[in-house]
């Protein structure tokens, strides 16, 4: 038996959920902040078989979902110039903007998409097209920013400027602040994203046992490690003390990986951001910095975010915060599914409302 097998043996899962059952007093109300962690959660079977009393919530965990309605609507702008070749991660093609039209639809109307799964794919894509503007749609948190710096380090070293980035990255911990002071949504502990955290480690987190008293802890994506990090949680809450703890251990040093963040630190600087649903967070997305400004996409086509409306009818806000669950949206399974999506929470394998579907929770 390997490791991981270990950390998915029934035995040892039953033990556990055993003891949350035990342990957990009137109600538990976590919130997981990752897309891999929503997957898990259902993909698992551990959302059918968590106590009643646990009470779990998906957050702003899902980087496409997240991109804010008048982002979508740039970067689909940006598709139209003649001169750009836009170069894109495959999850963000379906995510539709203004008028319901997606990356897949101006595709067809004749701009230049290329699907990338890497930044470098995309500065490859500039250095074959040398001719054309490439633009790298720079979508995801803390985890993907790092590659897409050390691309940027790459492009600058080697003088490519036909090389952009649409700089549109979230910071995680920033966005948890907004959440726990809205006073609708009533988390009671954090199951902290396992990816991000391998970056910026234990210590962005520590507001929330500092400052709000909510117990976090970093967990791995495996049954045993969910059901485990749930149970450090509900004892905080009965013996009432606020801990932020790293259990991912086998993957995420306390102090995260500091040369990752060099890279980044070197590339991009903090900037206030949108984000589907909450709006401006102030200090939660990063900008390319003084230093690679000349490969801004913003300011190399002089793109503003249009002012667009959210899309209509689609509760994906409210979802991303926790206010309701997807099969709560009037859409669900109706006007909505993953074949002919409304919102991004249900294009997004790691979209909320995409789980609840798939893996038909009631
Ligand atoms: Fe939006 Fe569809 Fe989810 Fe409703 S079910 S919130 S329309 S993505």
């Amino acid at each position: 038996m390997n490791l991981l097998d270990g950390l998915k043996d029934p035995k040892l899962c039953r033990n556990v959920l055993r003891q949350i059952e035990a342990e957990v007093g009137d109600q538990f109300r976590f919130m997981e902040v990752c897309g891999t962690h929503t997957v898990a959660i259902f993909q698992s079977g551990l959302r059918s078989i968590l106590p009643d009393k646990i009470i779990h919530l998906s957050g702003p965990g899902c980087p496409v979902c997240v991109t804010h309605e008048r982002e979508v609507a740039a970067y689909l702008e940006l598709a139209e110039k003649e001169d750009a070749i836009i170069a894109t991660f495959g999850d963000l093609m379906r995510v539709p903007g203004p008028d319901k039209k997606n990356l897949k639809d101006a595709q067809a109307e004749g701009a230049r998409i290329k699907v990338v799964y890497s930044a470098f794919d995309a500065l490859k894509v500039a250095m074959e097209n040398p001719q054309d503007k490439v633009v790298f749609l720079g979508i995801g948190f803390e985890t993907t920013a790092p590659t897409i710096a050390a691309t940027l380090k790459v492009a600058k070293e080697q003088g490519i400027n036909n090389f952009y980035v649409l700089s549109f990255h979230k910071l995680v911990p920033p966005a948890l602040k907004a959440l726990v002071q809205d006073k609708e949504i009533k988390v009671e502990g954090f199951l902290l994203p396992g990816h991000v955290s391998t970056i910026i480690g234990l210590e962005p987190y520590k507001f929330l046992a500092q400052e709000y008293n909510i117990p976090a802890v970093i967990s791995g994506f495996e049954p045993l490690d969910i059901l485990q990090a749930i149970l450090m949680m509900v004892r905080q809450k009965n013996n009432h003390e606020a801990k932020v703890t790293n259990n991912y251990k086998r993957a995420v040093a306390d102090i995260g990986n500091p040369k990752a963040r060099q890279v980044m630190d070197e590339v991009f600087e903090v900037v206030d951001t949108l984000w589907r649903g909450i709006g401006v967070i102030p200090q939660s997305g990063l900008g390319l910095n003084r230093d690679y400004e000349r490969f801004d996409a913003l300011k190399a086509f002089n793109l503003t975010l249009p002012d667009v409306p959210p899309i209509a009818g689609c509760r994906c806000g409210d979802v991303l915060k926790g206010k309701i669950r997807p099969d709560e949206c009037p859409l669900f399974k109706k006007a909505c599914s993953p074949a002919s999506p409304v919102g991004p929470c249900m294009v997004s394998t790691e979209g909320s409302c995409a789980a609840y579907f798939k893996y038909k929770v009631e």
